[in-house]
């Protein structure tokens, strides 16, 4: 199963009380998506716009119950709304605690963090945990296990040449069920060994071109994988 227009968001899958809402994943603009149970509510890779997404959609009862922030990688496209997150929760006085698992090495929460921190640190009314992940080791989160997996993502620097970016994929267990989220890659090993068997694979297909790429896959490569999985999204299509 492959969607019929692969730049047509919101995409949602829901199996009993396990749900996951892409509202968008378009490479350099924005991605965001909520993944919910019955006991959870998580944000993986709040990219712009997630706040107005989230606000029309499910409204602030359920941001306020947001519990854990999952990031891929610090691209813009994946972080740019995590301070307009961060300060709307503190406008509505949250209380909870708020975890913000990433990939260690990812500099950019970080500095989201500190500078988020110098400005409102005085009159945040919640505790930020940032939860920097450097193993492979499984963790539980409200009755959802979660596996971070590392992928291959790279970036292009000014000279032309490309260097490693801290990423992760994470895949999601909750009552015998599994999204897989690859967050965005090369073809790679552990994508493909993670993929297998899901429930649901979120797979990017982020190259510009059916050319083999060191920095995202090809629609083909994603597709194979996909297929590994009982469903698959592709995501992250440029447009
Ligand atoms: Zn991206």
């Amino acid at each position: 199963m492959i969607q019929k227009d692969l730049h047509q968001y919101p995409l949602v899958w829901r199996k009993d009380d396990f749900f996951i809402k892409i509202y968008s994943s378009i490479p350099n603009v924005s991605t965001g998506i909520l993944l919910t149970t019955s006991k959870t509510t998580f944000i993986i890779d709040p990219g712009d716009g997630i706040l107005r997404d989230l606000t029309q959609d499910v409204g602030a009862e359920t941001i306020l119950r947001v519990s854990d922030i999952f990031i891929s990688h610090g691209h813009h496209d994946h972080v740019g709304g995590v301070w307009s997150l961060l300060t709307y929760l503190s406008v509505l006085r949250r209380r909870l605690p708020l975890s913000i698992y990433f990939p260690k090495g990812c500099v950019e929460i970080k500095s989201i963090y500190n500078a988020f921190k110098k400005v409102y640190g005085k009159e945040l009314s919640y505790q930020i945990n940032l939860k920097p992940i450097e193993s492979e080791k499984q963790f539980t989160r409200n009755s959802v296990r979660i596996k971070p997996f590392k992928v291959n993502h790279r970036e292009i620097n000014p000279d032309g040449t490309t260097s490693e970016v801290p990423s992760l994929g994470y895949k999601f267990f909750y009552d015998s069920k599994s999204i897989c989220y690859g967050g965005d890659t090369a073809y790679c090993d552990n994508l493909v060994k993670m993929a297998k068997g899901s429930d649901l694979a979120i797979i990017e297909a982020g190259a510009h071109d059916e050319s083999s790429s060191d920095l995202h896959m090809t629609i083909e490569q994603a597709t194979a994988i996909g297929k590994t999985a009982k469903e698959f999204f592709l995501v992250h299509v440029p447009l």
